[in-house]
């Protein structure tokens, strides 16, 4: 059986007066989540007060990037860790937006998944599909092609300290996700990637994409979906507090 786990993607959104009054109504209301391990990926530059709210609760934190450097001379990174001296659990690497906007490829991504890994942190690789690619029958290919150059780099035990989310893009912030089946059907093929029999059974993989109170039920319900990562939602406390509760 595996741990569910919902982890909130903030994005370049929040304030210090924001975060926290967030947070304190998330953590107020935690107590009506049973099954979920919970998460928050916040800016770097709220990590420190992030931390500092959700110490000694059961909420994790990480960040939303990273460098696949180990420190010096990259004005403007921040490293493993930086993140982990925060006392960060997970960082997300991979996202689309990073992929697309930010020309991060394949090879940076996994280079991003090992540099996490050895500094001790739990990568959540997202991978995900376009419309264009959907449209094209190429979903499982770009799914593959993004996995395998992690594979390719670490192995596929590494992916044991890892979680998996597969995003379509576009289901990303357009208020239209995925069906039930949709996402499932990829989960599945997913976990069908890893050849390793033990880790396929427990590596985590999470949906995401438009994941809302009034459909995340559905969606955890699927047997291959494991929880989800939430961008628009995560800012909002009923409807992040609704989805966490809605893990199996
Ligand atoms: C995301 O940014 O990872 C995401 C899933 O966003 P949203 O939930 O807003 O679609």
């Amino acid at each position: 059986m595996r741990q569910s786990l919902v982890v909130a993607n903030w994005k370049m959104n929040g304030s210090l007066s924001e975060n926290q009054s967030l947070l304190n109504n998330v953590k107020q209301g935690f107590s009506t989540v049973q099954h979920a391990e919970v998460a928050v990926c916040v800016p770097f530059v709220y990590i420190q007060q992030v931390s500092d709210l959700l110490k000694g609760s059961v909420i994790a934190w990480g960040g939303q990037n990273m460098s696949q450097q180990t420190s010096g001379a990259f004005t403007g990174e921040t490293s493993a860790n930086m993140l982990v001296d925060f006392g960060c659990k997970y960082v997300i690497v991979g996202h689309s937006e990073r992929r697309n906007l930010y020309a991060e490829s394949d090879l940076l991504v996994a280079e991003k998944f090992a540099q996490a890994q050895s500094a001790g942190l739990i990568p959540i690789l997202c991978v995900g599909e376009s419309l264009i690619q959907r449209e094209a029958g190429e979903t499982e290919n770009v799914v593959q092609r993004q996995l395998s150059a992690v594979i390719n780099l670490q192995g596929v035990a590494s992916l044991a300290q890892s979680v998996i989310a597969y995003e379509p893009v576009w289901a990303i912030g357009t208020g239209k996700s995925a069906t039930s089946q949709q996402a499932q059907d990829v989960h599945a093929f997913i976990r069908g990637q890893v050849s390793d029999a033990r880790v396929a059974e427990h590596l985590q993989i999470l949906y995401g994409g438009s994941v809302k109170g009034s459909n995340a039920a559905e969606l955890f319900a699927m047997p291959d979906i494991d929880g989800g990562l939430i961008g628009g939602a995560s800012l909002k406390v009923n409807e992040f507090l609704s989805i966490c509760q809605a893990a199996r």
